[in-house]
């Protein structure tokens, strides 16, 4: 469970992220939308412990962690650019964080074994990142995810470089390794449809504000605001 209390961001004299008062369920998939700029991935990176909050309070399985630093926080994240290791092979990539936290080499080689079969990357897994495409590069960054059996999956547009027929393969792909792991799952995009497809709730905001937080049924048909219905209502 992830529990915003009155959470502000601002840089500067700019307020992006506005009293935010809202939880995340433990092990739900929720989807924060909202278009460029209003402020989602201040609120992931917050999450994440990237970023400091400048008011309010955060809680992460009941526990305040405001001053937690990143490395100590149970999390994983992929970002939109993937930030593959380059001169590391696909095992490497997969690998490395579990290496560094001295898990014992028979579990490292279980987990990246289980995640290669998951993200059909078997075959490639001696290539280097700049051999692959843009979708085999995207399931290296979500396999080195999942290998970390974190609490918590953050996702930040991890989908945005891919075209749209593997897009739609890349959704579905998600939603299968979510089932099959459970984990706390907050997956940032501003795409109506991807939130609708991927999302058990949505998380709506607009210039750092929350307008909704409920089902993709109910935003869509029960919209709280004009925003909320306007934003929802427009075409992809
Ligand atoms: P996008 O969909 O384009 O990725 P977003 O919803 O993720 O947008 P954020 O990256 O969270 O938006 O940014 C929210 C606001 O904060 C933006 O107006 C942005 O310009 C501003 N911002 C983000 N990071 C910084 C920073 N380091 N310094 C100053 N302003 C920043
Ligand atoms: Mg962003």
């Amino acid at each position: 469970e992830i529990r915003f209390d009155e959470v502000s961001k601002s840089y500067g004299e700019t307020e992006v992220v506005k009293s935010l008062n809202f939880t995340i369920r433990e092990g739900e998939r929720l989807i924060l939308l909202g278009p460029s700029g209003c402020g989602k991935s201040t609120t992931l990176r917050m999450i994440a412990g990237l970023e400091p909050l400048t008011t309010g309070d955060l809680y992460m399985g009941g526990e305040r962690v405001n001053d937690v630093p990143s490395g100590q926080r149970d999390i994983a994240m992929v970002f939109q650019n993937y930030a593959l290791y380059p001169h590391m092979t696909v095992w490497q990539n997969i690998t490395y964080g579990l290496r560094v936290q001295r898990v014992p080499k028979d579990e490292v080689k279980k987990r990246a074994n289980e995640a290669v079969r998951m993200l059909k990357l078997e075959g490639y897994e001696d290539r280097l990142p700049k051999d692959l495409s843009g979708g085999q590069r995207q399931r290296v960054a979500l396999a080195r995810a999942i290998v970390r059996q974190s609490q918590y999956f953050l996702l930040d547009e991890p989908l945005s470089n891919l075209d749209a027929k593997l897009r739609a393969t890349a959704r579905k792909e998600l939603v299968n390794i979510h089932e099959a792991y459970r984990q706390t799952f907050v997956y940032v995009t501003h795409d109506q449809v991807e939130a609708m497809t991927v999302g058990e709730r949505i998380a709506l905001m607009y210039e750092g504000e929350l307008q909704m937080l409920d089902t993709p049924e109910r935003v869509y048909h029960q919209p709280r605001n004009i925003f909320t219905a306007t934003f929802i209502g427009s075409p992809p």
